[in-house]
């Protein structure tokens, strides 16, 4: 069965809170705060896939609380429907302009507002999923670049804020171009698409996630994890490889496909910048390179850098 959406309403007169649950609460999972600073305290620890708020309310009132919304980068991609007595024109031009994807005009009809919600709610789903698709990577189909840059940068801002260690891992495919004019490009592809598996698939805790960084190189990101733990979670990471055992006769350090990592750790979360850890983490994964390959090089970052 789908999974429901999750429509908070806020609405200071108790009534309207009643009608609109008793409207939605067959179909969507539905919850009601009061007035604007609950709702932002709700969505603080809740995400929701659509926000029905009132305008006029005591305390913040509802233009004020949609533009929170959108400074926050959680709740900016949130729709909301405005729902109010106040019918001029120029009020429901003012919800539009800050970003409000709709306004019901109160005394409401519950048909109506069902059918806009669920309008939203499909608009909403369709947009969730291009922004899925747009991070994932084609031939693989784990996560890609993009992906990996955006929540790269979510990490190292969380990691800053708490003062907890990052680690990244770089890694690359060693001699992949033998590989490819030993067994074609094809095999190539499918020898691309396994290693990525099994490097997804070594990942374990939920924060953890391995994209494809572009060509034959892939990127771990390790919220929270120190020089130490990443060491081992990179020979986790190798040996998933290696388990692969895929033939590569055209190898010259091996008898089947391996890979080279390098790590670096921020371990206070205190780097100048997270592109400073992929630098670094290109430099540990340039000496892994040169001392051989199928090596760990793991490298700190320090605070001066
Ligand atoms: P090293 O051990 O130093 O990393 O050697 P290498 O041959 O792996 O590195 P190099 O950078 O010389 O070559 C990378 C190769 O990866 C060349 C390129 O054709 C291949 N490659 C990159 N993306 C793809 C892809 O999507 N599919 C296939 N089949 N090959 C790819
Ligand atoms: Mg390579
Ligand atoms: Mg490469």
């Amino acid at each position: 069965m789908l999974k429901k959406a999750k429509v908070l309403i806020v609405d200071d007169d108790p009534l309207n809170r009643l009608v609109l649950e008793k409207t939605l609460a067959d179909e969507h999972d539905v919850f009601l705060v009061e007035n604007g600073e609950k709702a932002l305290t709700f969505l603080k620890t809740t995400t929701v896939d659509l926000i029905i708020l009132d305008i006029v309310m005591p305390g913040i009132n509802g233009y004020e609380v949609l533009v929170q919304l959108k400074e926050n980068p959680v709740t900016q991609t949130i729709p909301v429907i405005f729902i109010s007595a106040n019918t001029s024109h120029d009020d429901e031009a003012k919800g539009f302009e800050l970003g409000a994807m709709d306004y019901i005009a109160k005394p409401f009809s519950t048909v109506i507002v069902r059918a806009r919600v669920r309008n939203q709610l499909l608009i909403k789903q369709k947009n969730d999923l291009l922004e899925m698709l747009a991070s994932i990577d084609g031939l693989t189909e784990i996560p890609n670049r993009r992906y990996l840059d955006e929540n790269l940068s979510r990490e190292w801002r969380r990691s800053r804020r708490s003062g907890t260690p990052l680690s990244v891992i770089l890694m690359d495919i060693d001699h992949f171009k033998r590989y490819n004019d030993c067994y074609g490009h094809r095999a190539g592809d499918d020898c691309l698409k396994r290693v990525a598996h099994a490097l997804v698939g070594a990942c374990q805790r939920g924060c953890d996630f391995v994209a494809r960084y572009g060509g034959e190189e892939f990127a771990a990101v390790l919220p929270g994890m120190d020089k130490q733990e990443a060491l081992v979670f990179a020979n986790k990471l190798r040996d998933a490889v290696n388990a692969l055992n895929i033939p590569h006769k055209a190898s010259l350090n091996a008898e089947h496909v391996t890979i080279s990592l390098g790590i670096a750790t921020s371990e206070t979360g205190q780097v100048y910048a997270e592109q400073v850890l992929l630098e670094e983490a290109d430099l540990g994964l340039y000496q892994a390179k040169d001392s051989g390959r199928d090596q760990i090089v793991a490298r700190t970052v320090s605070v001066s850098r």
